[in-house]
């Protein structure tokens, strides 16, 4: 194996002291050489009506693929980036590359579809985003309120005076703001105050949980009825299994996202599994 070992999730946990050895300065060659080679690429996972099955919009998931290392993560390689600055142009390859994609499912036919797309707080402080996120939409005809923009709560307590004047532009113009890994940070309630947000996705480490820990009960059933009094959106990702499903569902939790009901793909997949989907339904 390559003495970089870039495998599956692994995660460094200390840079090495020899800067000629330092694992952080390969990676950062890595990331450069998959920008510069198409080695990213997007994935598509389907947000469903937990009622109806019905298909909502998709979240963009990057991807990497490295003909040196294999697969890396982006759990992994996407705080590199942000460390080392390249988050900004591979950002804003994902913007274009995701929002032609919404188009092109548009195209297809499946016409009211959302999409959420993970921005990284680096990004959104960059001078410049909100404009060039604003006029891809336009280029693209894209309808603002098909978009939406997932943030961690980490993004929004750095800076919040940017970082709030940058969310009200993207909320003035119809893209919707959604705080992602709700519940796993510090300071959830307090973001809520601050920032006017349009929904909350209710962390996987909640849901894994449900079926059998009075407390991940307690959260998500605690997380679903705040978000209604507060007249926010809620999605529950990474269910995996039925019972979790009924539950989110009985709860009040109409739209989940999880590998049950429908892992990532690339655009040309989720078109295939789709199209057949809905001529099922039709038929
Ligand atoms: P996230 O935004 O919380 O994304 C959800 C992650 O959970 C994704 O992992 C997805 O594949 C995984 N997932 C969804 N459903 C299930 C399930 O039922 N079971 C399990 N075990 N996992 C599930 P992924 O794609 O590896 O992404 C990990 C994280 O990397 C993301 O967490 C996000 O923080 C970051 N990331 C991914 N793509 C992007 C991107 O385009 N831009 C930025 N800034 N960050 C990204
Ligand atoms: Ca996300
Ligand atoms: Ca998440």
């Amino acid at each position: 194996m390559n003495s970089l070992s870039l495998q599956h999730n692994m995660q460094p946990t200390q840079p090495a002291t020899d800067p000629g050895t330092n694992p952080w300065d390969d990676l950062g060659k890595v990331i450069d050489d998959a920008l510069e080679n198409q080695h990213f690429s997007m994935v598509y996972q389907p947000l469903l009506c937990m009622q109806t099955s019905k298909l909502l919009g998709f979240e963009a998931l990057v991807r990497c693929q490295s003909p040196e290392f294999g697969f890396i993560s982006p759990e992994f390689f996407i705080p590199h980036t942000e460390e080392s600055g390249r988050i900004i142009p591979l950002g804003n390859w994902i913007y274009r590359t995701t929002l032609l994609d919404l188009k092109r499912f548009h195209q297809y036919g499946f016409s009211d579809l959302t999409m959420s797309i993970n921005v990284s707080p680096v990004q959104l402080k960059e001078p410049g985003f909100y404009e060039q996120v604003m006029s891809c939409i336009s280029e693209l005809q894209l309808s603002p309120k098909n978009i939406k923009l997932e943030l961690t709560e980490t993004a929004l307590i750095k800076d919040p005076q940017v970082v709030s004047r940058v969310l009200e532009a993207f909320m003035n113009a119809g893209v919707k703001i959604w705080i992602d890994d709700f519940g796993t940070g510090f300071a959830s309630l307090s973001l809520l105050r601050k920032f006017n947000v349009d929904g909350l996705k209710i962390d996987k480490s909640f849901v894994d949980g449900i079926c059998d820990s009075n407390e991940d009960f307690t959260l998500c059933s605690a997380i679903i009825a705040m978000a209604q009094r507060l007249d926010l959106d809620v999605v529950a990702e990474g269910i995996e299994d039925e019972t979790q499903l009924q539950i989110l569902s009985q709860l009040g939790c109409e739209v989940g996202q999880g590998y049950l009901l429908g892992k990532p793909n690339s655009f040309s997949k989720n078109l295939d599994i789709w199209s057949e989907k809905s001529i099922d339904l039709t038929a």
